[in-house]
């Protein structure tokens, strides 16, 4: 199995497919386990690399992902299939944005797809999320540029840093949740529901 995980790394190195790091799915599976939580929804699955490793560190967990792009969605169902996890790894080849999944909900809410779109899915998605759920999002700190756009050296980078620093902001005024910024990896932010 590790030497799996390590074929997947490389995979995603040579295809420029931004898998999470291994600290910051070290730090989310310690949060699985502290919070006891059983079912995750994944924004952004690309070839299944962290619902893998979910999947793989917590014995007890259910895992939806989505994902839109076809090429990574079939690349995802052939690694989680090697890994004997399609009981407990779902995949959705969907927009996240387009998805429709009324009636259910989740411990835990991982967002990590297109960083220019974090605020529309944390809007979405709050409302798949169980009482005392947890949202967590990944590349917070968009390889350290975050606070620091004048170094992005493209407009385009610039203004993808701009949408995270809008979505920080978001998260901090954010009335019904209270998050919290952890510097580890590329930057998580772990969001709860405020008590009422
Ligand atoms: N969570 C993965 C990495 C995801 S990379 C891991 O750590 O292993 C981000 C992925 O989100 C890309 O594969 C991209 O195709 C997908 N994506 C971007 N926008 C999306 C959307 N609106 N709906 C579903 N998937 C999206
Ligand atoms: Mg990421």
């Amino acid at each position: 199995m590790i030497e799996f995980i390590k074929e997947m790394e490389k995979y995603a190195e040579e295809e420029n497919i931004p898998i999470i790091e291994r600290k910051s799915i070290d730090f989310i599976n310690k949060l699985i386990e502290i919070q006891n939580v059983e079912t995750v929804l994944e924004i952004g699955t690309a070839i299944g690399y962290s619902a893998i490793m979910m999947a793989l560190a917590n014995e007890k967990v259910k895992i939806t992902t989505i994902e839109k792009d076809e090429k990574r969605y079939i690349e995802a169902l052939k690694n989680i299939k090697k890994c004997g996890l399609e009981s407990r790894i779902n995949v959705v080849f969907q927009d996240a944005l387009e998805v429709n999944m009324a009636g259910f909900n989740y411990d835990l809410i991982f967002i990590d797809a297109a960083k220019g779109q974090y605020i529309k899915y944390f809007d979405k998605f709050q409302y798949y999320l169980n009482e005392d759920g947890t949202i967590v999002t990944d590349n917070i700190g968009f390889h350290g540029l975050v606070g620091n756009k004048e170094q992005a050296g493209s407009k385009n980078l610039e203004k993808l840093v701009e949408k995270i620093e809008n979505y920080i902001e978001f998260l901090k005024n954010n009335p019904d949740f209270v998050t919290k910024f952890y510097e580890v990896g590329d930057g998580l932010s772990v969001s709860i529901r405020k008590e009422k």
